[in-house]
């Protein structure tokens, strides 16, 4: 099959990645619509360089109802000099901005899931189109990827950096010691349930060095797991020589080592319960407590009327209890908890 030739990507990114010095613009994506003919979605972007060297490329708000990689990032591209990088830091707080405007996981203009949308397509929707000005023009400019998640809206975790099972054991070594240096709470050997389309995959295709994360949710970011995000994106610039200094764990200027952090694992799709019924869900056991084999997770009861038996969700492994459904209600389908196993 001939290989196909695509069009260049519709982006036209104001800031020159190329250029020393710090650079606030935006990734400018036409969009033509009733109440702006000539209109374009504004992505902002920050650009950092200082010479040779390697460069990291952050984003948040992949999902927009996801907030903790947006304040961290934000906070780092108002903050970060160049003075201070050796190599170049590209930094997109939202990486899904109208997703991110709206306050929702999908963006509002074509409900496209980005995190779902990799490669992306350069004639596709506005999701797909900035899915593939990401694999086209700024992932091969990386070569370290991080990329902030939570848990949104319907989901809440225990705070944890994380990477996946890689074919290339050079590749999964180097994504796991970043992974090591961002120093959450929890590091995670990951298993993805849905890989197709996701950034994560398209990054790792590419042979980057990828991080990505999940810290809290709910709709909403804690001071807690901000700080979280915030301590890990300096870590993982300082394990990649970007930022001067060794990973630590305090505030800036802070340089005790890292402490240990407790690997949890992902061994089989037995780690997700989802739900099965309709109704309210009483959580049985909360974020990070232990649970054994056939522990009672939680129960979730018929709402049409009184007297009916609640369903029962149990473990299917010995864990913790590393994320759970958040709202109140859950349907059917919905994925209520997963536990992952710990390895130390
Ligand atoms: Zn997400």
């Amino acid at each position: 099959m001939a290989p196909v030739t695509l069009p260049p990507s519709p982006v036209t990114p104001t800031v020159d990645f190329d250029r020393d010095g710090v650079q606030h613009g935006f990734l400018r994506l036409p969009y033509s619509r009733d109440d702006s003919a000539w209109g374009s979605v504004m992505i902002p972007v920050t650009v950092v360089r200082n010479g040779g060297g390697p460069t990291a490329l952050l984003t948040g708000a992949n999902h927009g109802d996801e907030y903790e990689g947006a304040v961290a990032l934000f906070d780092l591209a108002r903050t970060l000099t160049a003075d201070r990088v050796a190599g170049r830091v590209i930094i997109v707080p939202a990486m899904n901005y109208p997703a991110f405007q709206a306050g929702t996981r999908t963006s509002p203009i074509d409900k496209g899931n980005l995190n779902r949308s990799f490669p992306g397509r350069p004639d596709g929707t506005v999701t797909q189109k900035i899915a593939d000005y990401f694999t086209r023009d700024l992932l091969p400019q990386a070569d370290l990827v991080m990329d902030i998640h939570s848990g949104g809206k319907t989901l809440d975790f225990v705070p944890f950096a994380a990477a996946h099972i890689l074919p290339d054991k050079d590749q999964e070594a180097r994504c796991f010691a970043a992974v090591a240096a961002f120093a959450a709470p929890f590091s995670m050997r990951m298993l993805e349930i849905d890989a197709v389309g996701m950034y994560d995959t398209a990054a790792e295709e590419q042979g980057k060095t990828f991080v990505t994360t999940e810290l809290g949710g709910g709709g909403t970011g804690r001071a807690e797991t901000i700080a979280i995000a915030k301590r890990g994106v300096r870590n993982v610039l300082r394990h990649a020589g970007i930022l001067a200094g060794i990973p630590a764990d305090g505030p800036p200027g802070d340089d005790r080592p890292a402490e240990a952090s407790r690997w949890l694992d992902m061994p089989s799709a037995d780690c997700f319960r989802f739900a099965e019924d309709n109704g309210l869900i009483e959580a049985c056991v909360d974020l990070g407590q232990p649970v054994r084999k056939g522990d009672l997770l939680a129960r979730i009861h018929p709402i049409g009327r009184t007297g009916l038996a609640p369903a029962e969700y149990r473990a299917a492994l010995d864990g913790i209890l590393a994320a759970r459904h958040f709202p109140g209600l859950v349907k059917a389908g919905d994925c209520i908890a997963v536990v992952g196993t710990v390895e130390n």
